[in-house]
C-alpha cells in the first residue's frame, strides 16, 4: 500500500509517518529528510538547496524528483509513506507516472487538517525544545522562514487537495487531535481497504 500524507509544515506529517513506519514495515520517503541529509553530506546538490530551504521556499521539481526515483527503486515491501511530497502538481503527475512505471497504485491521500495558529505555534515551540536540548534548531523554523512556507503551501500544494479529490483518494483527519487519536483515525482510514 502506497499513501501520501498532506498537509502543511508543522501539521504533524512525520510524527506519524515515523508512527506507520513503525507498526506497518512501511518505508517513509520524507524529501525534508532528504534535502536535509544532502544539505549536511555538502554535496553539489547539497549546497544548491540550502539557500532555498532556509529561506521556506520549494526545491525545484527536477531535484526532489530525482530524489524520489532513487528511493522508489530500492523498493518496500510494506509500501511508501510520501511524507512532504508531492508538493505541487508537477510532483504529484511525476509521483502517478513513477508507480504506473512499476505497476504500482496510490492507495490512500491523507489530508492532515490544522489550523495556522497551531502550526505558527508547533513550529516554534519544536525550535525552542531543541534548542533547550542542545539539539541542532532546523534553519528554516523561525517566524521569518514560516510565513513563506506556509505561503508556499497555499499557493503550491493546497492545489493538491482538489486534485486528488477528483481522482477520490483523499481522506481528511483532523490533525488538531492527540498523536494517538490521529494515529487510530489513519488507521481507521488505511484498515477500510
Ligand atoms: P515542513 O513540512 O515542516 O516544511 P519538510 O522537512 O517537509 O518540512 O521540508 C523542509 C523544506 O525542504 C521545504 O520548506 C522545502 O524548501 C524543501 N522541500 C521538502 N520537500 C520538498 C518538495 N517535495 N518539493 C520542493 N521542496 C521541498
Amino acid at each position: 500500500m502506497n499513501i501520501i500524507l498532506l498537509g502543511p509544515p508543522g501539521a504533524g506529517k512525520g510524527t506519524q509517518a515515523k508512527i506507520l513506519q513503525d507498526a506497518r514495515g512501511m518505508v517513509q520517503l520524507s524529501t525534508g529528510d532528504m534535502l536535509r541529509a544532502a544539505k549536511d553530506s555538502g554535496t553539489e546538490m547539497g549546497k544548491i538547496v540550502a539557500d532555498v530551504m532556509a529561506r521556506g521556499d520549494l526545491v525545484t521539481d527536477e531535484i526532489v524528483i530525482g530524489l524520489i526515483r532513487e528511493k522508489l527503486q530500492e523498493g518496500s515491501e510494506g509500501g511508501f509513506i510520501f511524507d512532504g511530497f508531492p508538493r505541487t502538481l508537477a510532483q504529484a503527475d511525476a509521483l502517478g507516472q513513477l508507480l504506473d512505471e512499476m505497476g504500482q497504485t496510490l492507495d490512500h491521500v491523507i489530508e492532515l487538517q490544522v489550523d495556522d495558529e497551531t502550526l505558527v505555534a508547533r513550529i516554534v515551540n519544536r525550535a525552542k525544545e531543541a534548542a533547550a536540548a542542545g539539539q541542532p534548531v532546523r534553519a528554516d523554523d523561525n517566524a521569518e522562514s514560516v510565513k513563506v512556507r506556509l505561503m508556499a503551501y497555499y499557493k503550491q500544494t493546497a492545489p493538491l487537495i482538489g486534485y486528488y479529490h477528483a481522482k477520490c483518494l483523499l481522506e481528511r483527519v483532523d490533525g488538531l487531535a492527540e498523536i494517538d487519536d490521529v494515529k487510530d483515525a489513519i488507521a481507521k482510514v488505511l484498515d477500510k481497504g
